[in-house]
């Protein structure tokens, strides 16, 4: 094997989403861009707010904007300006010394991860779950563990009973979800708190809870309850990339309760890990965020074409939970196999995930990150699949 055994099954699980990546370029090149129905990618496509640009411009012409190294966990103000905001959100007393810029929330998950996890201790994860975790879990030499979660995909608290172990170190969650969509109510999150208390004390060692919440602010009609309410020894940790469109720019924090068990040390480590990948958050778009706390697309954008896709996939027969949040939606495929379903969608030119490379066999992941022109054309194609699938 020309690459290192360790990496065999971290590509394999990385590919299927990369696949269906490049299947959509060819497939755009070959029928046209209008006739391909490419849900698969989360990529932002809703611009950015105005002001982003405004906020840019201003900086590239001030000559006081600093290009230069900084403070590995990112400039004091910044830090300053994203612990204000949290205070203003869920009044946890955050301080700047306990907030870490980031490249983005997959920098964030790998310097809290390996600020916290020994190799061999076991991160818990509700699946289905993000697939980028399998690879932050790797990076660190940690077991990602999966733990079985309800039909409608929220939180079984029996189930993580059952799940944690004497090696358990972090759980981490993320609502809103990818891909799910689901967003975790108050009540389920206070027993995950105190069933984290309780078995941190059975097997006397703290256990972590990490809340990977860059859909935060994608939210249709319900509220995103704060972790940091919830469990002292909680890192939330998030990005700019989908509230603000701005994936490609690669910046966002994490931040650790004032509350948790070492905290400072923890936010240092984290700060550390940050210099050994990436040195810091690019220095740019981290000025730019720090001038925009609060700021975010308008999910209107989102929530319109959420309704629009529900309304066409319930008419042509999907069984799926409508989403509270974030831009995915995890219909059930009417097949067992979610790959053989998808390749009946891909006659139709239409691409989406496999759930089974999210942990959720049985379903397909359908991004709606994408025109409303694409959701009304692709309609007739997935009533089509879906009854060729029934045949
Ligand atoms: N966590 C979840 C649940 C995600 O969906 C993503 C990206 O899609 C990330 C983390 C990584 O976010 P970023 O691109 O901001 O690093």
């Amino acid at each position: 094997m020309p690459i290192a055994d360790k990496m065999v099954g971290i590509v394999k699980s990385a590919s299927m989403i990369r696949k269906m990546f490049e299947e959509g370029i060819r497939m755009r090149e070959q029928f046209g861009a209008d006739n391909v129905f490419d849900f698969s990618l989360g990529n932002p496509d809703v611009p950015p707010p105005p002001v982003v640009k405004e906020t840019l411009l201003g900086l590239i012409n001030d000559a006081a904007t600093s290009h230069g190294y900084m403070p590995n966990a990112g400039y004091p103000w910044v830090r300053q300006a994203v612990a204000d905001y949290l205070n203003t959100q869920c009044g946890v007393g955050m301080t700047a010394d306990l907030v870490v810029m980031s490249v983005g929330a997959a920098g964030a998950l790998n310097d809290a991860l390996k600020a916290l996890v020994n190799p061999g201790e076991e991160i818990l994860v509700p699946a289905p779950y993000f697939v980028g975790y399998n690879q932050y879990a790797f990076i660190c030499g940690a077991n990602l563990k999966t733990v079985s979660t309800k039909p409608d995909f929220h939180l079984d608290l029996g189930a993580i009973d059952d799940a944690i172990s004497k090696d358990t170190r972090v759980m981490l969650i993320n609502s809103p979800n990818n891909p799910t969509g689901v967003v975790y109510n108050k009540q389920e999150l206070d027993e995950l708190g105190q069933l984290l208390e309780k078995k941190s004390q059975v097997f006397g060692k703290r256990i972590y809870l990490i809340s990977d919440e860059p859909y935060r602010k994608i939210a249709y009609d319900v509220n995103v309850p704060w972790m940091f309410g919830v469990y002292d020894h909680t890192i939330v940790l998030t990005s700019y990339s989908k509230e603000l469109s701005l994936a490609g720019e690669r910046v966002g924090y994490l931040a650790v309760h004032p509350g948790a068990e070492d905290a400072a040390m923890i936010a240092s480590a984290a700060a550390v890990a940050n210099t050994m990948m990436f040195v810091n958050a690019p220095a740019l778009f981290q000025q730019v965020v720090g001038k925009l706390q609060g700021v975010c697309v308008d999910i209107d954008i989102y929530r319109k074409r959420r309704d629009m896709i529900c309304e066409g996939l319930a008419a042509a027969g999907y069984e799926f939970n409508v989403p509270d949040g974030a831009f995915y939606l995890f219909p059930k495929t009417p097949i067992e196999n979610d790959v053989e379903f998808a390749g009946l969608l891909k006659e139709e030119n239409i691409l989406a995930v496999p759930g089974s490379g999210f942990g959720g066999p049985g379903h397909i992941r359908l991004s709606y990150a994408v025109r409303e022109q694409s959701i009304t054309n692709a309609m007739p194609g997935f009533k089509r699949a879906m009854e060729k699938a029934q045949k």
